[in-house]
């Protein structure tokens, strides 16, 4: 290959696809519907991808020097990925045509299932909150390169006058998030066929050249991630393979390899001796590199704005960061350090943010210009944009003085804190207040929280933000709705009620809504997978209650009953991973904030009667970190959090918490660390593999491994829960299980929901009665 043309001095890794307000959600969804076809979808996505052009030449790219990616997905790039290279598993090879290709709705199948046929697993992309689905490779996959749609959208920009820059999964990060498919034989890794998959990439390259592509992104993020499964050792042997082989390619365009979300470490000097020729690196999560050899060869690319979060942010500090990378590369460029995929496209869409706030934020379209700004002081020198600089210098100073970033009462108390705050009484006296005061039967039935949201619920809660309900109606059809809740509860003869959760839009902004240091946005929407969408809060202040949040709920409810009614709260950890956190003091700082919020309230349920209160965690693995070195600080204050917002609580309380992954056997220290009384926790899906992590890490506090697989509408049978049940009485002893589903019922259909609690009940009382249990009348 001669040599290439330059890099852009400024570009962004990626865009969010769902468009500004959420057309490709809508798009997709009515094709899923039916409602429209296959060429009206793919007229919708051709509109979107040249408004996003246009849009980013208006913001400071340039059409003609492959800075705009081609980022676009209709549902998720690994997908793509996994399409364009043919890995198709078995079970769903009548989706491939008889030229080896799959059509658009064969690619959703995939996604969403069909029939008795599983989609592919969903899991999350490293440590953000968007979901990517999960190849399955075995020694069966037949690699061949059986989708040109990338080298198509790149023809399609081409004939509207952009030169872009195609964007693909990378082969090592492809097969790193992989897994074994069903036929692989035990011990077998993805990445035993990368020699077989690199052909495929590299007749992409060749096809992307012959269309007149000059540049193609490479992303590798596997590489800065040491969670996954393979050694470290074969993930760097297959960067050095795979680059070496694709790099020596005649026919191909440049190759930019992206790494964002973290450092590359020892991943980086492999990569800078390849052939490849420019590298991204992630400045805002990982590190300035020291020298490294052949990295004088190659272009990098240092991604200083952070594409991960919402600030403005310190737009000095990041040009200084860029310059001084210039020492140790041929040459540098910016770029943000991820796709803004994770943030929302617009400030300027948001009319009731407080304007003070708007002028703190960067979403996309600001990131964007952002780059534009820092690459014009690559080529033309500092002093070109100072006024920028300082214009982001003023807001930040004005930022950090705001009323409200910083609260003195809230910060005293914080400071007062010590060790006995974070501790609970003794296990063994807390089991004993709370047997007398709950009087519970062996294996209580409970379940998480939410009961399905109905269409009249959603609408009464849309009604009432537009002001068409006024609060007390709202407030009356909320608690006839609970009231139905709770006495469907009865009817089917669970131990432990709760209030269903009718009134909440989402679990994090519920709180987020109702504590001071948070806003909420009306277009802030983000991609989480697929066409789901997700509109985190921002989280700007200091966190504080000014009045209590779920008590009238919660006492309203246990006025309906004689059981106990749990009191339903989000957990510190939670509340800051599903919203944008504040970038001005430490994670651990904030959720200490949090945490003394969520104590109050639970102090305020206890004194209106509540005896259990579930403090919800589901995100606790997930803000677990990439790095093995940062795991040890991580789990510290996260689990200090959780301690702190229920160590407050009196022994005869009982403190609940919920957990949302199987896999549990990775942080099963932090976990009886929480102390909880009781841990609910997913295990349906992972055929009940958590009980041997529980056995083996010698719980002894309540458990409910779930027993009803709430992502999917069946109806699980007596005998299926009998036997989960079973299964976990082989391991747990049977003071401590308890028995629920596998997490809350806000998406299903009622009528699997009240035919699957029946069957869960019924199913404890046979394996009650077998077990000789004392039922308490
Ligand atoms: N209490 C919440 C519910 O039932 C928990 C949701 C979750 O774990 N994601 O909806
Ligand atoms: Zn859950």
């Amino acid at each position: 290959m001669t040599s290439p043309t330059p890099f852009p001095t400024g570009t962004i890794l990626g865009y969010p696809r769902i468009g500004p307000r959420r057309q490709l959600k809508k798009a997709v969804e009515s094709f899923w519907a039916g409602t429209t076809t296959a060429a009206e979808l793919e007229d919708t996505a051709v509109a979107l991808r040249q408004a996003t052009r246009e849009r980013l030449v208006e913001l400071g790219l340039h059409a003609g020097d492959s800075s705009i990616p081609g980022s676009f997905s209709f549902y998720d790039q690994v997908l793509d990925a996994l399409c364009t290279v043919g890995a198709v598993p078995t079970r769903y090879a009548s989706l491939v045509d008889s030229e080896g290709s799959i059509d658009l709705a064969g690619y959703f199948t995939l996604a969403r299932g069909e029939g008795d046929n599983l989609p592919l697993e969903m899991t999350k992309w490293f440590d953000s909150n968007y979901h990517y689905l999960v190849p399955e490779i075995g020694p069966e996959t037949v690699f061949s390169l059986s989708s040109d749609r990338i080298v198509r959208e790149f023809a399609e920009a081409k004939a509207a006058g952009y030169i872009t820059r195609p964007v693909i999964v990378g082969p090592v990060t492809f097969l790193l998030l992989s897994k074994a498919s069903d036929e692989a034989p035990t011990g077998f890794s993805p990445l035993e066929r990368l020699d077989d998959l690199l052909p495929v990439y590299a007749a992409l390259l060749g096809r992307l050249a012959d269309a007149g592509a000059e540049w193609v992104q490479l992303d590798e993020p596997a590489l800065v991630s040491e969670s996954l499964d393979a050694p470290r050792e074969d993930a760097l042997a297959a960067l050095e393979r795979a680059y070496a082989s694709l790099g020596a390619l005649d026919t191909r365009p440049a190759i930019f390899v992206a790494a964002p979300y973290g450092s590359l470490d020892d991943a980086l000097p492999v990569l800078a001796l390849t052939r490849v020729d420019a590298i991204g690196l992630d400045l805002v999560r990982g590190d300035v590199p020291h020298a490294t050899p052949g990295l004088a060869a190659k272009t990098l690319v240092a991604g200083v704005i952070d594409g991960h979060n919402i600030w403005r942010g310190d737009l000095a500090g990041a040009f200084d960061v860029a310059q001084r990378l210039s020492g140790l590369a041929g040459r540098v460029t910016v770029s943000t350090s991820t796709s803004l995929l994770h943030v929302p496209h617009n400030v300027d869409d948001e009319t009731r943010l407080d304007e003070h706030l708007a002028g703190w934020l960067a979403f996309a379209d600001q990131k964007v210009g952002q780059v534009a700004t820092l690459a014009r002081g690559l080529t033309e020198g500092r002093a070109a944009i100072a006024a920028e600089l300082a214009a982001a210098a003023d807001a930040r100073d004005a930022r950090r003085a705001a009323p409200g970033v910083r609260d003195g009462s809230v910060r005293a108390r914080a400071a007062t804190l010590t060790e006995a705050d974070y501790s609970r009484g003794d296990y063994q006296a807390r089991l004993h207040a709370q047997a007398c005061a709950l009087d519970l039967p062996l294996l209580p039935t409970t379940t998480i929280g939410s009961f399905p949201q109905t269409g009249d619920i959603r609408r009464a809660r849309a009604r009432h933000l537009t002001g068409a309900l006024t609060d007390e109606d709202y407030r009356r059809l909320m608690e006839a709705e609970i009231a139905r809740v709770v006495a469907l509860q009865e009817e089917i003869g669970l131990d432990v009620l709760v209030h269903g959760e009718p009134e909440r839009n989402d679990m994090v902004q519920y709180f987020a809504e109702q504590l001071d240091g948070f806003a909420v946005t009306e277009n802030g929407w983000v991609q989480s997978y697929g066409s789901r969408c997700t509109r985190p809060s921002i989280l700007w202040g200091d966190v504080s209650r000014p009045r209590p949040i779920t008590v009238a709920w919660s006492t309203y409810t246990q006025g309906l009953t004689r059981k106990p009614v749990k009191g339903m709260l989000t957990g510190p950890v939670t509340i800051l991973a599903w919203s944008f956190v504040r970038d001005d003091q430490p994670l651990a700082d904030t959720a200490t904030q949090v945490a003394l919020a969520l104590r109050d309230e639970i102090t305020d349920l206890e004194a209106a009667g509540i005896r259990i209160v579930q403090v919800d965690e589901p995100a606790l693995r997930e803000l677990l970190p990439l790095k093995t070195k940062d795991h040890a600080d991580y789990l510290d204050w996260s689990v200090g959090s959780f301690r702190l917002a229920t160590a407050g609580a009196n022994d005869a309380t009982q403190i609940h918490t919920h957990l949302c992954y199987s896999e549990f056997g990775v942080v099963i220290d932090a976990i009886r660390n929480l102390d909880a009384d009781v841990t609910s926790i997913e295990a349906v899906r992972s055929r009940m593999e958590v009980v041997a992590d529980i056995e083996a890490g010698g719980f002894d506090h309540g458990i409910g491994p779930g027993v009803y697989d709430i992502h999917s509408p069946r109806v699980p049978s007596i005998g299926e829960i009998t036997d989960l049940l079973d299964r976990a009485l082989e391991s747990i002893p049977e003071r401590q299980v308890w028995v629920n589903p596998d997490c809350g019922l806000k998406t299903r259909g009622y009528t699997e929901t009240v035919e699957s609690l029946h069957n869960m009940v019924a199913a404890t009382s046979a394996v009650r009665e077998r077990i000789g249990a004392v039922v308490p009348a």
